[in-house]
């Protein structure tokens, strides 16, 4: 059982869909995932943002529950994975596997091993689950999110579609019926940091719509329909969308294979422009909150699935799959490098603060190497000495010096191993008493300068 892990203990203001708009939607830092809308209607989506159609009563669940808001990765973590493994970049997990669906049409339907589709069918079969928000696409590859209550629903959601869905727009769906249970999700990794808030601080009664299974996609990037599909697609290209039978990215492809046997590809540096915006400062490839987290990066033969299993619960359904017969699994070996590679160049994207914003900083006297490393800390969201060493590419004895510094001057707190930054507000306060004080220290001394000059000139 999963205890609940609350979001809004920690805050010290009132959540709204003000702040949200303020704070993520703003900033552009919103991955049109969708929660917010899930959770409350008078929260509309527009195609490429969220948006108030309805007096907002500041209950706080939108906010609470945006992935791209303060989120307990680390406390989540040790409470939904005890015991488990834990490795840097990808995350705690169970075991890496390379997996593949043995049902043949799954097979020629699915992205890669047909894994995802396999153990959602599974999970149903078997009555883990009554039902899975899963991405369907319609003819001109426009995506959009399905409850899924059938095998064959499942399977209408196969393959990847490289366009942002909100699939948790259905989760509105899942709370107005109450003949859905147990739901699984599958998503990419900002949406799946959303499912599994909503898992651990649940805003209905957990003995309806309790999301029971939650499955992520390796994911560097995603697009707008815009760019990727009537862009790129469609004009450059000159491919009708309706023609397409598949899009696949891989090895710095992006593919399309049409329905009459053509494939045509471009480099995936070409789409850059038409990424969506808040995967520039997303750091999660592999979707480290999700009970299995599934791609292609390290298998040989792409009609497989690489699987990193992270929970009893995600271990459980896939050996009874294999024992069911429906799924054929192979040790990943030394594959798992190449995916805690990827992982590893991807936590290195973090929210950047503007350099005149170092500049006023180091302008109140703090040395410029303190700035920096507070401002890491606050982008990586806390850090470990050691892990703020390599954000830094510094020594640990070097950083022991600064950490020491900020610690005196209050801009942080160490907990346990781990150090968190002071709020920034907090931080400005307390050098604006610091520089007053100085001040008035050298206020207090104005008048022995005064009578040298009333000495010296009148
Ligand atoms: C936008 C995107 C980017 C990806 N990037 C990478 C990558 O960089 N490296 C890598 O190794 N793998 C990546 N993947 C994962 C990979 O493409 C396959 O989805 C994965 O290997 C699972 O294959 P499968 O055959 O088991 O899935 P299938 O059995 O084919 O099932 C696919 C599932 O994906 C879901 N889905 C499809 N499109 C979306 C979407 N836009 N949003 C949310 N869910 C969706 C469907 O609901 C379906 O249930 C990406 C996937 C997506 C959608
Ligand atoms: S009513 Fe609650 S969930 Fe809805 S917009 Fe306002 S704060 Fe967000
Ligand atoms: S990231 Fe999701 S929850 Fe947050 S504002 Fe965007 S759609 Fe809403
Ligand atoms: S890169 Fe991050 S924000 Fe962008 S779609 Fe993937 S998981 Fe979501």
């Amino acid at each position: 059982m999963t205890t609940a892990v609350k979001l809004s203990a920690v805050l010290n203001y009132t959540p709204s869909f003000e702040l949200l708009n303020k704070w993520v939607i703003e900033k552009q830092l919103c991955c049109y995932c969708g929660t917010c809308a899930g959770v409350c209607p008078r929260i509309g989506l527009d195609g490429k943002v969220p948006r108030l159609v309805d007096y907002c009563s500041e209950c706080g669940n939108c906010y609470n529950h945006c992935p791209q808001t303060y989120t307990p990765v680390k406390k989540i973590e040790e409470k939904v994975f005890p015991g488990t493994n834990k490795e840097g970049a990808l995350g705690y997990y169970e075991k890496c596997v390379f997996a593949q669906s043995t049902d043949k049409n799954i097979l020629s339907i699915a992205q890669n091993g047909g894994l995802v589709t396999t153990l959602l069918i599974h999970a149903l079969e078997t009555g883990m689950i009554d039902g899975a928000i899963v991405t369907v696409a319609d003819k001109d590859w426009m995506p959009r999110p399905l409850l899924a209550r059938t095998p064959e629903e499942i399977k209408k959601a196969a393959g990847s579609k490289y366009v942002m869905s909100p699939i948790m727009l259905a989760y509105r769906l899942v709370i107005n019926d109450p003949t859905v249970k147990k739901v699984a999700i599958v998503g990419l990794p900002c949406q799946v940091k959303a499912a599994r808030k909503l898992q651990t601080d649940p805003i209905i009664p957990v003995e309806n719509g309790k999301i029971e299974l939650i499955i992520a996609l390796f994911c560097h990037r995603n697009f707008s329909y815009e760019g990727l599909i009537l862009e790129t697609v469609k004009k450059k290209l000159n491919i009708d969308p309706s023609e397409v039978k598949k899009f696949d990215i891989s090895k710095g492809k992006f593919m399309v294979y049409t329905k009459d046997g053509r494939q045509v590809e471009l480099p995936v540096k070409d789409l850059a422009k038409y990424s969506w915006s808040s995967c520039s400062s997303c750091d999660d490839f592999t979707g480290r909150l999700a009970d299995i987290s599934v791609g292609n990066a390290g298998v040989v033969d792409t009609n497989w699935s690489m699987a990193i299993i992270r929970s009893k619960k995600g271990l459980d359904l896939l050996n009874d799959a294999v024992k069911a017969g429906k799924l054929r699994v192979t040790e990943c070996g030394d594959a798992i490098n190449v995916v805690l590679k990827d992982a590893q160049k991807k936590a290195e994207r973090r929210e950047k603060v503007s350099e005149v914003l170092y500049q006023r900083f180091s302008e109140l006297g703090v040395p410029s190497e303190d700035v920096r490393a507070y401002f890491t800390l606050l982008t990586l969201g806390g850090a470990s000495s050691a892990e703020l060493s390599k954000a830094l590419n510094i020594s640990v004895t070097e950083l022991d010096t600064i950490l020491s510094r900020l610690l005196e001057r209050g801009w942080l707190t160490k907990q346990e191993d781990y150090y968190i930054p002071t709020r920034p507000s907090t931080v400005i306060r307390i050098e604006a008493a610091r520089l007053n004080n100085l001040i008035k220290k050298v206020l207090e001394e104005e008048s022995e300068l005064e009578g040298i000059y009333a000495r010296k000139f009148g």
